[in-house]
């Protein structure tokens, strides 16, 4: 069994689970594969760099592109936990409830 949304009786506030996506998930097909890549070559840009047929830095630098992209996707996970935390304390969400929302991010 899956949550798929919890609605508070009172006012009617819902978080749809079913809704999270994981963070790699959310990246650009391109962006995905990159990671697999870099993965497989063990982190080295050189070895990207060849089998990609691109320089080094043009390796850095969709690297640190990438970077900037996940720690978007971060601070957008923390913001939404940040919200299930404030949706227990009005008490919208028991702190079962929330706690579980929050353990699939
Ligand atoms: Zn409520």
């Amino acid at each position: 069994m899956r949550i798929t949304k919890l609605t508070c009786e009172d006012c009617g506030l819902s978080h749809a689970g079913e809704f999270y996506t994981p963070r790699l998930y959310r990246l650009e097909r391109e962006d995905q594969r990159f990671i697999e890549l870099f993965v497989l070559a063990s982190g080295s840009l050189k070895q990207m760099s060849a089998h990609l047929g691109v320089s080094y830095p043009t390796v850095r630098s969709r690297l640190d592109r990438l970077i900037e992209r996940l720690e978007e996707e971060q601070r957008a996970d923390e913001s939404r936990k940040q919200k299930i935390l404030e949706d227990i304390e009005a008490g919208h969400l028991s702190v079962n409830q929330g706690m579980r929302l929050i353990d699939a991010i």
